[in-house]
């Protein structure tokens, strides 16, 4: 495994190899009932303006308080990305004007966050593995929206979310390409929906990234960054990434150098543009809310919730692996959705003897498959783990082939029932009856002399003989039966 900073994938320009340097920083909308600071439903959709306490609408007079939920959530968010939870932590305002934020500023935390360092273990499809740094945690106000297309002469504001808490968690520079950058952000969604922390919903805005780049010489000190807003899905994610070491590359190349900058993606055309210059940057003026008291945290409380903590996908992953001898593919493709993984474990466990390996390659291959074309959830999936784990009774026991399996999957999926029944009263049963292949087989051979000289010559030709007897049989023959008996009658 390559430490952090370590992993090389150098792109070539025209003057020579570079390194693309990424660190991200992500708002992840806490999951919870109220707001950060106020009793409003912190809920998705609502006519406009319909989740809005006076707090959350800057009202002269209104103090915010501490939801203690949104704190626990931080905390084990914290625990789930193995980093330092800080028993002490400020509040701050992040001064700043905008229709959109009532009260003239943010309150997000500042030099002294609920979290501080961790670290996230990303392994890529072809089983190359890194680690991302976690630089830090805090948790912040999310603000309002502003509609401009409601009215021909007026801006509208919906304060619905704002005050909605957010969790920003920051990377260190650690990424080194755009395909590194969209695997750890799904590692990281992956981690939030296991700790049940954030949903993860990237169309809903629930999951948003800013990405910083920037490019060098391998080896030489880091390049200066630009930071590219917003980017709501993991897509646009690598495009801008790409698109973005590409530019830099090329103003360096041309002899010019890069200036720090905020810059916006474009999806339309796959392009970044300048937002504003390090000149034109804010001053936010922070300094701590004197509306709210330091966080101070028990430690109680946080070994409470650290024993707490459900399985994390790493440690699923490991203990699929050793207990059931899943490769490390197979168990990285489970464990990616915690549901999946559940689906998985109860087919296994559902009766004793079960094939895990089988139970893996149909969830993955037949079930995952499946879902996806039909853009269904595994939570929803016509065919249950105890369907499915019937099915794979069926091939195990040798009453269906594995082919048959898949016509059964298929009967469940649109049908329903139980795979059992559905075998008997379709007659799907293996033809194990050996005098009943055996006059198949004479058939086909008594049809095809020109192709059993075929196979005296080249006995590797007998594929296409039990080939034939498969199809005669409606797929139902036993192959290994098939197979013994062709060997036989063909003298091989
Ligand atoms: P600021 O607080 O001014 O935004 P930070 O030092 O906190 O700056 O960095 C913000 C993000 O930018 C972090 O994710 C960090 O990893 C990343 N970053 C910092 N320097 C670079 C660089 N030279 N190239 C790419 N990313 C960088
Ligand atoms: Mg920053």
């Amino acid at each position: 495994m390559d430490a952090p900073g370590q992993t090389s994938k150098l792109i070539k320009g025209a003057s020579g190899d570079w390194e693309v340097v990424i660190g991200m920083e992500i708002h992840a909308q806490v999951t919870s009932q109220a707001k950060l600071f106020s009793g409003a439903a912190a809920a998705f959709g609502g006519g406009p303006n319909e989740h809005v306490s006076l707090v959350d609408a800057a009202m002269p007079g209104m103090l915010p308080v501490i939801n203690a939920e949104c704190v626990r959530q931080a905390v084990r968010t914290g625990l789930g990305l193995k980093a330092k939870v800080n028993l002490k932590s400020v509040f701050d305002r992040k001064n700043y004007f905008y229709p959109d934020l009532p009260q003239g500023y943010q309150i997000s935390q500042y030099k002294s966050p609920i979290v501080g360092e961790g670290e996230v273990l990303v392994e890529m499809p072809d089983g190359d593995a890194f680690r991302v740094g976690i630089e830090r945690l805090h948790l912040e106000q999310d603000a309002g929206k502003l509609l401009h297309e409601q009215h021909p002469a007026m801006s509208l504001v919906d304060l619905n979310r704002s005050g909605v808490a957010l969790m920003e968690i920051v990377t260190r520079p650690d990424l080194r390409s755009a395909e590194q950058a969209k695997a750890f952000l799904g590692k990281l969604r992956t981690i939030l929906r296991y700790l049940g922390t954030c949903d993860g919903d990237m169309e809903k805005g629930h999951l948003r990234a800013d990405v910083n780049v920037s490019v060098r010489r391998p080896g030489a000190p880091l390049g200066t960054r630009c930071e590219i807003k917003n980017l709501n899905s993991i897509r646009f994610i690598g495009q801008a990434i790409e698109h973005e070491a590409w530019r830099q590359i090329g103003v360096i190349e041309d002899g010019g150098t890069i200036e720090q900058e905020t810059r916006l993606f474009d999806p339309d055309n796959g392009e970044t543009r300048s937002m504003r210059t390090k000149e034109e940057a804010h001053d936010y003026r922070y300094f701590p809310d004197p509306d709210l008291l330091p966080l101070e945290l028990s430690p109680s409380l946080v070994e409470d919730l650290r024993e707490k903590l459900p399985e994390l996908p790493d440690e699923k992953k490991a203990r699929f692996m050793r207990d059931y001898g899943l490769t490390d593919y197979d168990a990285g493709v489970l464990v990616a959705e915690r549901e999946t993984a559940a689906y998985f474990e109860t087919v296994v466990t559902g009766a004793k003897n079960r094939d895990a390996k089988l139970a893996a390659n149909w969830v993955i291959n037949e079930l995952a498959g499946r879902l996806n074309r039909e853009g269904k959830d595994i939570a929803a999936a016509p065919v249950t783990p105890s369907q499915l784990g019937s099915i794979l009774d069926l091939v195990a026991h040798g009453t269906i082939s594995g082919k048959i399996a898949k016509d059964v999957f298929e009967i469940v999926w649109n049908e329903g029932g139980d795979p059992r029944a559905i075998v008997e009263s379709r007659g799907l049963q293996q033809v194990t009856d050996i005098s009943a292949i055996a006059a198949l087989i004479d058939d086909v051979i008594a049809k095809n002399p020109d192709k059993v000289a075929d196979a005296q010559r080249n006995p590797k030709a007998i594929g296409w003989f039990v080939g034939q007897v498969m199809k005669a049989s409606g797929g139902k023959a036993n192959p290994q039966a098939v197979n013994d008996l062709l060997k036989t009658k063909l003298g091989l």
